[in-house]
């Protein structure tokens, strides 16, 4: 499923191209891959026009390359479409826990309720499956097999009404100390037969009120779970999916959309007929596999960093709009200037050099190691020292200079730059006013 989106992000990161015409090129094999995939059709519009929203309107921060910032987008906006930031919990907020799995005829609820036996007994927890499936011969023997299989306890009728069997089921394990229960139901009912669907769901909660109704879901239905997973959702609040088969379909990205579009969430996968093919679906992992990008953590790392830095350079512009200048924002600068490399790309940021103001030559010879030395000297000093560097007296400087492991000379010699800097905007802001009383500035 989605396999081709592995090649598009390749050959999108390959260049070739200007970044205009593989941003196209890129959205026109993302919307083939989803398509395919069986995402809704209205649904892809509508990703496709956000991400070529922000990818033509935005501007990545510095030090950020156009492409790594798209793929970024491209990212957040697939995670959008899938469910979200967070990942589901699948950790009982109580025990006894007990889930109610529901769901038509054959779309893998006593499979899961093995996996999921098999799944909360690995995390520690004792185990309990009710089975009140009394319709389907074997369906019985089939999770009694399950439940001996993960060592899970079991509780089962072979004849009677469900809700009556659920009810006494989950007294029973209860009284047996087991810490989640999972009560698999029979689920007689084909798709586009919902209501019926509900109405067993809602009986059998009533008997056993679960801290969990699981709707389970057969990803060969693709889009189709929409409605579906709609209704669910609308009728219990305490409803999650559990999407199964996704190893046997090319529609999985149909049915995970679908799902997320209700606001409803995806809970679990399932991705193999054998006991441990279950798995907490996490869209963010989902997403980054997809895309294929292994290292996307550091990707949106390094562009958060670029982030908060170019905060900073937005404190150090407002700082001098204001004339309001002390040792923070040095700092904010310094580390804008270590950054972005040459000094002349920071001053295009800054006010400084739209203005008819000359920047002193040391100023732009900062190098690398004193631009380090003078960060350290900045970390050395008190709230009141950043706020003030006015107070800064010798013997401030002496325990400054101590503290970063420098020397008082070089202590001396950032707080004649914080002067100049500080001489600079004031001019400025004189300037400024000058210009705007001759009418010269809006
Ligand atoms: P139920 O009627 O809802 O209880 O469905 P079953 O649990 O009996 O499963 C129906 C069929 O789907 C069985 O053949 C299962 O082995 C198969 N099945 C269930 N989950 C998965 C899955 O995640 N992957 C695959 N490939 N098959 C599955
Ligand atoms: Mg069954």
């Amino acid at each position: 499923m989605l396999e081709g989106l592995r090649e598009a992000v390749r050959k999108f990161l390959g260049g070739g191209s200007t970044y205009k015409d593989s941003v196209e090129e890129f959205i026109r094999d993302l919307q083939r891959e989803l398509i395919r995939a069986d995402v809704n059709v209205a649904l892809v519009k509508r990703l496709s026009d956000a991400i070529r929203q922000r990818a033509l309107e935005q501007e990545p921060p510095p030090g950020v390359s156009r492409r790594d910032w798209f793929l970024k987008i491209v990212y957040e906006e697939l995670v959008k479409v899938f469910g979200g930031e967070e990942p589901p919990s699948v950790e009982p907020r109580k025990v006894p826990w007990v889930i109610l799995l529901v769901g038509v005829q054959g779309s893998g609820k006593t499979t899961t309720a093995g996996k999921l036996a098999r799944f909360y007994s690995a995390r520690g927890y004792r185990v309990g499956l009710v089975e009140t499936d009394t319709y389907r011969p074997g369906a019985l023997e089939q999770l009694r097999t399950l439940a001996q299989m993960s060592g899970a306890l079991f509780y089962g009728e072979p004849a009677g009404r469900a809700e009556e069997i659920a009810s006494r089921g989950v007294k029973e394990l209860e009284s047996r100390g087991a810490q989640v229960i999972i009560v698999d139901t029979a689920g007689r009912h084909g798709y586009g037969d919902e209501q019926a669907l509900l109405d067993e769901m809602r009986r059998i909660a009533d008997a056993v009120s679960p801290d969990e109704v699981a709707l389970v879901v057969d990803a060969a239905i693709g889009q189709r779970a929409f409605d579906l997973a709609r209704r669910f959702h609308e009728a219990t609040p305490i409803g999650t999916i559990i999407v199964t088969k996704l190893d046997g379909t090319a529609k999985g990205g149909g049915v995970l959309s679908a799902v997320a579009a209700t606001g409803a969430r995806v809970k679990f996968v399932g991705t193999g007929e054998k006991v441990d093919e279950l798995e907490p679906f996490d869209p963010q992992g989902f997403v980054s596999r997809i895309m294929g990008l292994g290292d996307i953590r550091s990707l949106l790392e390094r562009v958060r960093e670029a982030e908060a830095e170019e905060r900073a350079v937005k404190v150090v512009e407002e700082d001098i709009e204001k004339g309001r200048v002390n040792m923070r924002t040095i700092y904010a600068q310094l580390k804008s200037i270590r950054r972005l490399g040459p000094l002349s790309r920071v001053l295009e940021m800054l006010p400084l050099s739209t203005l008819p103001v000359k920047v002193g030559d040391e100023q732009v010879k900062l190098g690398e190691e004193k631009i380090n030395k003078w960060l350290h000297i900045i970390e050395s000093m008190t709230y009141e020292e950043l706020d003030d560097p006015d107070i800064i007296d010798r013997s401030r400087m002496r325990r400054i200079a101590v503290g970063s492991g420098t020397t008082v000379n070089d202590v001396k010699e950032l707080l004649a730059y914080y002067k100049s800097v500080k001489a600079v905007v004031k001019r400025l802001k004189r300037d400024r006013s000058l210009l705007r009383r001759f009418g010269l500035q809006a």
